[in-house]
């Protein structure tokens, strides 16, 4: 029986469904009445944590940037409590752009709020169409949970090709995590909880690519620490 992975629920699901069927899992899609937190981290293997709108800055002490226009008081609710369940459990988690940004901020870190009008930079990070076109690279820390998973295809020492749709980054990561990856121009784009069985964040967006397969050593990787 492939390994059941709960996905918290966002407006794209298709690709993510699509790359955890290809990695071996089964994604099964969350719902906030139907499932209390509590038991999500009971009965799943991991979790995924998706793209979406930005997180409430009041989250992380914050009066929100103009540009915070649409956040979602339930989403960010759930998803923070399931975090705090899944980081208790041990429980294998996944988070992507949103949901790594979630991630560190129910861990207690902070945000970048809107990088275009708060950090200087010539790295293009809101490329939006088409969704896998290749944005800029990131740089790869060395012996970390994702050079080990994405080490094929590290290029030129330490360099990974990526795509980018994002306006928000992780500012200060959360107690316990290192960043494990960060943009030319300083931006942090992946970061990973020391001593979880696997507990990875990447700010790109690596489901988009599941017809070509770039990162499916990304989401084999999830699977295969939640099959064990
Ligand atoms: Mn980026």
């Amino acid at each position: 029986m492939p390994p059941v992975i709960a996905v918290a629920p966002c407006r794209t699901l298709p690709d993510y469904e699509e790359s955890v069927r290809r990695a071996g899992g089964a994604p099964r899609i969350l719902d906030y009445e139907a499932d209390p937190v509590d038991r999500v981290v009971s009965w799943c293997a991991g979790i995924l944590l998706p793209g979406g709108i930005d997180v409430d800055p009041a989250r992380y002490g914050e009066a929100p940037h103009p540009t915070v226009a649409e956040t979602s008081p339930a989403r960010d609710e759930y998803e923070m409590a399931l975090i705090r369940a899944a980081l208790a459990a041990d429980v294998p988690l996944l988070a992507i752009c949103r949901g790594m940004q979630i991630l560190n901020v129910a861990a207690g870190g902070t945000l970048v709020q809107d990088i275009p009008s708060q950090i200087t930079t010539l790295v293009p990070h809101a490329v939006n169409v088409p969704k896998h076109a290749i944005a800029h690279e990131v740089w790869v820390t060395p012996d970390s949970l994702l050079w080990a998973l994405m080490r094929e295809s590290i290029e030129a020492g330490d360099a990974l090709k990526v795509n980018s749709r994002h306006h928000q980054s992780v500012r200060r990561p959360a107690d316990g995590f290192k960043v494990t990856a960060t943009a030319p121009d300083g931006i942090v784009e992946a970061i990973e909880r020391t001593g979880s069985r696997f507990c990875l964040g990447v700010q790109w967006h690596p489901e988009n690519f599941w017809r070509s397969g770039e990162f499916r050593p990304l989401f084999e990787g999830f699977v295969a620490a939640c099959t064990k």
